[in-house]
C-alpha cells in the first residue's frame, strides 16, 4: 500500500498536520521505521517527514558551556562535531558505537530518542549528562528532562503529535566520562551499556558519580543513590564494586537475544565497575567540562 509523504517547512506546520490525522507518523531518519515495516508493522497511510525543516539540525553552544543539538542532525553529524568532540566527548564516544557509518549518516538523535527503544546507546551517555528535551505540540513548547522521557517499552513522555525539536545538555562539571558496550558483535546492539561521568575533588576523592545504563530494563535506568556512598571517598576497585552493586540491583533486564535476564544482569553489574574505573581514571588524568580548559579534538 502507498502512503502519502507530507514535507511541511516549519514546526508548526508539522504539528498542524498532525493535528489533522492523529494517525499520521514522524518520519526523520527512517531507519527505526523501517525496521518496524520490515517487522511486518505497516506504515501508516500519511508520513510527516520533518527533514525539510530548516534549521532542525543545528549544533551550537549553549549557555556556559552546555550544547544545544538540533532533533534532526544527525548521529553522525553530532559524534564528528567539534562542539561534542570538545565539550562532551563522552558523547562523541557513545555515537561512534551505535550500528555503523550507513545507519550513523541517516539515523537522527531526535528519532533515536523518540523510538523508546530499551536497546538504544545514546540515551545512556544523555541520562548522565543531564540532558532535557525541547518539545513542541499543539499546546505549545516545554523541556523534558531526560530523566523523566523514558516511561517504559517503546513509550515515552511525549505526547501524540509533539516533535522533539532539540537536545540541551548542560555544562559538565570538571569531570572524566566514559561509554562502555558490551555487543556480541561489533555492529549489534548493546547487550548492556554504561555511562559513567566522575569528578573529583582537589584530593582525588569522589564528588559526583552518575552512571546509566541501556538494555537491562525496559527503559535506559539512570542510577540512583551512587553520590551517598562514594562523595568523598578515594576511587578504589572495592568502591567501584559496591557502586556496581547498587547498579544492578536496580536494573530489571529482561531476557532478549542478546542475554538472558541473569547474564544481562551480571553484565549491567561489571560493565557498570568498568565504566566507573575508567571515567574515573581520565578525571585523574585531566577532567573535561566547565572551568577547565577544553582538550583538542
Ligand atoms: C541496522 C541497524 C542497526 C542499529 N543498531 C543500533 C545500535 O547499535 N544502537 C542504537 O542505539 N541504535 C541502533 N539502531 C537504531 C537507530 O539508532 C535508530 O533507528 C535511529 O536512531 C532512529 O532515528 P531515525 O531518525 O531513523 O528515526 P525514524 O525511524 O525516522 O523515527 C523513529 C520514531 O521516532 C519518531 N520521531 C522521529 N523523529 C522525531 C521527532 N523529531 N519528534 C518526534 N518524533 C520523532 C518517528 O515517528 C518514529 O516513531 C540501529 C538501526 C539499524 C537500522
Amino acid at each position: 500500500m502507498g502512503f502519502d509523504l507530507l514535507e511541511p517547512r516549519t514546526v508548526a506546520e508539522a504539528v498542524e498536520l498532525h493535528a489533522r490525522d492523529g494517525n499520521a507518523v514522524f518520519l526523520a531518519g527512517g531507519t527505526a521505521l523501517l525496521i518496524l515495516q520490515r517487522q511486518g508493522l505497516p506504515l501508516p497511510r500519511r508520513l510527516i517527514s520533518l527533514r525539510g525543516i530548516p534549521g532542525l539540525d543545528e549544533i551550537t553552544a549553549g549557555p556556559g558551556g552546555g550544547l544545544r543539538i538540533g532533533a534532526l542532525a544527525t548521529l553522525r553529524q553530532v559524534e564528528r562535531h567539534p562542539l561534542v568532540v570538545r565539550r562532551v566527548p563522552l558523547l562523541a564516544e557513545a555515537l561512534r558505537q551505535v550500528a555503523n557509518v550507513r545507519v550513523r549518516h541517516t539515523a537522527t538523535l531526535g528519532g533515536n530518542l523518540a523510538h523508546g527503544d530499551y536497546r538504544l546507546d545514546p540515551p545512556a551517555p544523555l541520562l548522565v549528562l543531564g540532558a532535557q528535551v525541547r518539545a513542541v505540540g499543539i499546546g505549545g513548547e516545554r523541556e523534558i528532562a531526560l530523566a523523566a522521557f523514558f516511561r517504559g517499552l517503546f513509550e515515552t513522555a511525549l505526547q501524540p503529535g509533539e516533535v522533539v525539536t532539540e537536545l540541551a545538555i548542560p555544562p559538565t562539571p570538571p569531570s572524566g566520562g566514559t561509554y562502555l558496550k558490551y555487543a556480541l558483535s561489533s555492529n549489534d546492539w548493546p547487550c548492556v551499556g554504561a555511562a559513567a561521568l566522575v569528578a573529583l575533588d582537589d584530593h582525588g576523592r569522589c564528588r559526583e558519580v552518575r552512571l546509566a545504563l541501556t538494555a537491562v530494563a525496559a527503559a535506559p535506568v539512570l542510577v540512583r543513590g551512587l553520590d551517598e556512598l562514594a562523595r568523598g571517598e578515594p576511587v578504589s576497585d572495592r568502591l567501584a564494586a559496591r557502586l556496581a552493586d547498587i547498579a544492578a540491583a536496580q536494573v530489571e533486564p529482561v531476557g532478549d537475544q542478546r542475554g538472558s535476564e541473569w547474564y544481562k544482569r551480571e553484565m549491567a553489574r561489571v560493565f557498570a565497575r568498568r565504566a566507573l574505573l575508567a571515567a574515573a581514571r581520565r578525571a585523574e588524568a585531566g577532567p573535561v567540562g566547565d572551568g577547565t580548559k577544553e582538550p583538542v579534538a
